[in-house]
């Protein structure tokens, strides 16, 4: 029995009446509801129990009902779910902050279930941390843990963009559902058995080897990354990718020997087959990782280290070719253009905001060879609510205008501003060349006023 995903808790008189007295953010950082939520589920689960005695329920121990209220009589056949990304444990701090709330629903509930947070393809680094969740899990048992749900998408199918369907976790999967089975088995027995069912048992100890090397960066590097400490919340966030700034620089060719090693050591068939699968999995995840880094490094690179002029648009003979899209429901009612006003009141592009919708305008650009890039962009908020965002994006696509799924895309959100203010970034060409440059000026976060956009410039500098 899921309660919202966020906040919107009743505040009449009778809900209020099941807020806690001092009403103040619990430790976790959001307002206790835990006693509102668990008397409705009670109430459910007396009713039900009365006809279905053997039904069981969950409740979800998050967010706003993270902590179990104390000396709360909770029904029987309420099962709370513990909600966090346990790669979190690596922090001790954190540890222990879970292991409270933990005792707080161990304390009112017969046994738990836990909801984990693994994500699998978002992560562009395989997160393969095997070992650790083998640990967990028998830790789990013997904290009365006797269900589990996790957030486990190793092919990458989810609602989510930006997944490719290439299974590059090897054997976490598996090992999961083994030790769930019995958590007090060794987890390396398990995993050598699937090495060496996979690649044959010359070839297992290398393949071991690679899978090991990631669980150690996950375990011993990534803790130390600036995106560890900002992910401090429930889960951590796939699709923020800076824990690559502190992976070490022989990393992926260290990976790429054994991987190597696996494929010569395989024998034919398909021992083979796999083999081949699991270095082409990583070879496009290192890909994708250099790639990230190497835009990170473009990111930072000074205005003007960019001085050769890419492309020019001033919007003075309207919108000049530029591709519109708009919310399906709303055709016609988002963008526009304006011949007086603009920075210069020589015309600009206009991009109305309705009901928090976004419309914008599109420029696609064939790219042939290694360039750095850097695009301004001016742009005014007109009559908007300040929540107003103006919003620029490059993206790469192939030639049907698809997402490249396999690279990133850059992006800014300007900062809200009434005067004529300019947002601008660096970005980089991707491996795939050639390829498509898509540029696309949006707004969205208000349900009135317009955001105007002028004078979008991109600059080029060989890309070394
Ligand atoms: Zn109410």
């Amino acid at each position: 029995m899921g309660q919202n995903d966020g906040d919107g808790y009743c505040e009449c008189v009778n809900c209020k009446k099941f807020y806690p007295v001092n009403d103040v953010p619990h430790r976790f950082g959001s307002k206790d509801r835990s006693v509102l939520y668990l008397q409705f589920c009670n109430k459910i689960a007396e009713g039900v129990t009365k006809k279905y005695p053997e039904a069981t329920f969950t409740v979800f121990a998050y967010n706003h009902t993270s902590i179990a209220p104390k000396n709360f009589k909770l029904h029987p056949s309420l099962i709370p779910v513990i909600t966090y990304d346990r790669l979190n444990w690596v922090d001790p701090e954190r540890k222990a902050k879970d292991m409270i709330r933990q005792s707080s629903w161990s304390a009112i509930a017969k046994n738990v279930c836990w909801y984990d947070y693994f994500y699998s393809n978002q992560y562009v680094l395989p997160r393969v941390t095997s070992h650790h969740v083998a640990r967990q899990l028998r830790e789990g048992y013997q904290l009365r843990v006797r269900h589990i749900y996790i957030e486990h998408l190793p092919l990458g199918i989810s609602g989510f963009g930006g997944n490719e369907q290439i299974w590059a976790e090897g054997p976490l999967a598996y090992l999961v559902l083994k030790m769930l089975w019995n958590p007090f088995q060794d987890e390396d027995k398990v995993l050598n058995d699937w090495y060496e069912t996979a690649v044959g048992p010359k070839a297992a100890p290398y393949l071991k080897r690679y899978f090991d090397r990631i669980e150690e960066f996950w375990l011993k590097k990534m803790p130390k990354s600036a995106w560890f400490k900002r992910c401090a919340r429930t889960y951590l966030v796939p699709t923020w990718h800076d824990y690559l700034n502190v992976i070490d620089k022989d990393f992926f060719e260290e990976c790429a020997k054994d991987l190597d090693k696996v494929c010569e050591l395989a024998p034919e068939g398909d021992c083979k087959k796999r083999a081949e699968y699991f270095r082409f999995a990583f070879l496009n995840r290192r890909n994708r990782c250099e790639y990230w880094l190497q835009n990170q490094n473009v990111r930072l690179h000074s205005a003007d280290a960019f001085t050769k002029l890419f492309f020019k648009e001033d919007f003075n003979r309207g919108l000049n070719g530029w591709g519109i899209y708009e919310h399906r429901k709303y055709p016609g009612k988002f963008v526009f253009h304006t011949a007086k006003d603009g920075y210069q009141n020589t015309g600009a592009a206009e991009l109305l905001c309705r009901k928090g919708h976004t419309g914008g305008i599109e420029k696609t650009f064939h790219i042939t060879r290694p360039m750095n890039f850097r695009i301004e962009v001016r742009y005014r908020c007109v009559g908007t609510t300040e929540k107003v965002i103006p919003y620029i994006s490059a993206e790469w696509c192939d030639d049907k205008n698809e997402i490249l799924h396999s690279v990133f895309y850059s992006d800014i959100h300007g900062v809200y501003s009434e005067d004529w203010a300019t947002a601008a970034f660096n970005f980089t060409t991707p491996y795939q060349l050639p390829g498509y440059l898509r540029i696309r000026l949006c707004n969205s976060g208000s349900t009135k006023g317009k955001v105007q956009y002028d004078d979008v410039i991109i600059l080029e500098a060989p890309k070394k």
